[in-house]
C-alpha cells in the first residue's frame, strides 16, 4: 500500500542515513499513523506562509518536551519545523561549541524585536546557575542558562514557556529544589506565554507554535495559558465525573470506571483538554487508570488539594514513579 524507498547507503556503507532515519520517523510513520485532525489551518496556508524566527533554549530538561513536539502530527510536525526557522536549538540544529554561541548571538541581532523564545526546562538561578552551562563563546565567556535565556528574552517578540519546569519549576523546582530551579517567568520577569505539561500535548505545543507562526496570539488566562486548551479542569471534561459525583470511589489505581481522587488524582486542580482532545486522539492518564498528576498545574508536584472534604490520595497515592506524597 504504501512504497518506501530503499534507503540510499550512507558514508560508513550503513543502511540507513541520518536523513532517511528522520524523513522516515517523522514523515513517514507519523503520517501513516494518524490522520490530520484537529489542526488549526489549512495545510497548504500554513506552506504558503512566512517562517516565524525562534530561539529555542533547553535549560534543566528531560528532552520530553522536545520529544513530544517531534510527536506532532496535526499540523505535521515536518511541516511545522520547515516553518520555524530555527536560529538555536540544542538538541537539533548542526552548529556546536563556540560557533553555536557565535550563531546564537547573530541570530539574536539580525531578528531583534522579531523572533520568539522559546524555553523548556526549569533555570537554576544564584549560586546554582553555573549548574546549568549552556556554552562558552569565542571570549572565554561562558553562560549559564540563566544568563542566556535573560539576555535572548530581552531582545524577543514573544516569549513561551513549554512544560511544567518552565512554566511553574515541575519537578527539578518542586521540593526540595525549591527555590533552587525556578521557572521562565521567575528569571525574565517579563510576560510569558505557558504551555504547561510534563509533557504538554503534542497537539497543544503544534496549535500554539502555528498559531504564532501565523501572527495570532491566543486569547490567554492569568496566568498566560491559551484559554481554548486550558480554560477548564481536567476533572469538568473527565468520563469517570458522574461516579465523583456519586461518590463511587476507586481503592486501587488501574480501576477501570471509578473516579480515581482517593487514590491521588488531582483532576480537580489541573486544567487542559486532556480527557477530550486525549494524546494522539486515543486516551489520556486516567482513561489508561492512572489518577491524574495536574502536570498543568502550579504547584506540581507537590499540591496536595483536598476537594469537597476528600482528601486527594486518602486510600494511598499513585503508583507512578514521579509521584510524592510530602508528609
Ligand atoms: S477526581 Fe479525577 S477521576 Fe475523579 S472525576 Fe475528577 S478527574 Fe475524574
Ligand atoms: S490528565 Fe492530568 S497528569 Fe495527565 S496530562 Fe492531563 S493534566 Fe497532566
Amino acid at each position: 500500500m504504501f512504497a518506501v524507498n530503499k534507503p540510499k547507503q550512507n558514508a560508513n556503507g550503513g543502511g540507513v542515513g541520518r536523513r532517511d532515519f528522520l524523513r522516515l520517523s517523522l514523515g513517514g510513520l507519523t503520517v501513516l499513523c494518524f490522520p490530520l485532525q484537529g489542526c488549526g489551518r489549512d495545510p497548504d496556508a500554513i506552506a504558503a506562509g512566512p517562517a516565524l524566527p525562534i530561539v529555542w533554549i533547553e535549560t534543566g530538561i528531560c528532552t520530553g518536551c522536545g520529544s513530544s513536539l517531534l510527536d506532532c502530527y496535526a499540523p505535521p510536525v515536518e511541516l511545522l519545523l520547515g516553518k520555524l526557522e530555527l536560529g538555536f536549538h540544542e538538541t537539533l540544529m548542526g552548529h556546536y561549541g563556540v560557533g553555536a554561541m557565535e550563531h546564537l548571538h547573530a541570530f539574536v541581532q539580525a531578528h531583534a524585536g522579531r523572533f520568539a523564545l522559546v524555553v523548556d526546562g526549569a533555570i537554576p538561578v544564584g549560586a546554582a546557575a553555573p549548574m546549568t552551562t549552556l556554552g562558552t563563546d569565542a571570549q572565554g565567556i561562558e553562560y549559564s542558562a540563566q544568563e542566556l535565556v535573560t539576555t535572548v528574552a530581552a531582545s524577543a517578540a514573544a516569549i513561551v514557556a513549554l512544560g511544567a519546569c518552565a512554566c511553574f519549576g515541575g519537578i527539578p523546582g518542586s521540593a526540595p529544589g525549591t527555590g533552587v530551579y525556578v521557572s521562565l517567568t521567575e528569571t525574565v520577569g517579563k510576560k510569558v506565554l505557558r504551555i504547561p505539561g510534563c509533557p504538554p500535548n503534542p497537539l497543544w505545543i503544534g496549535t500554539v507554535l502555528d498559531q504564532l507562526v501565523a501572527g495570532v496570539t491566543p486569547d490567554l488566562d492569568d496566568l498566560g495559558r491559551p484559554k481554548a486548551i486550558f480554560g477548564k479542569t481536567v476533572h469538568e471534561l473527565c468520563p469517570r465525573l458522574p461516579k465523583f459525583e456519586a461518590q463511587s470511589f476507586a481503592t486501587s489505581p488501574g480501576d477501570p470506571s471509578k473516579c480515581l481522587l482517593k487514590v491521588g488524582c488531582k483532576g480537580p486542580i489541573a486544567r487542559g483538554d486532556c480527557p477530550t482532545r486525549a494524546w494522539h486522539g486515543r486516551s489520556f492518564c486516567i482513561k489508561a487508570g492512572h489518577p491524574c498528576i495536574a502536570c498543568t498545574a502550579p504547584g506540581f508536584l507537590d499540591a496536595r488539594p483536598s476537594v469537597d472534604g476528600v482528601q486527594v490520595g486518602e486510600e494511598g497515592s499513585a503508583a507512578s514513579p514521579f509521584y510524592k506524597e510530602q508528609g
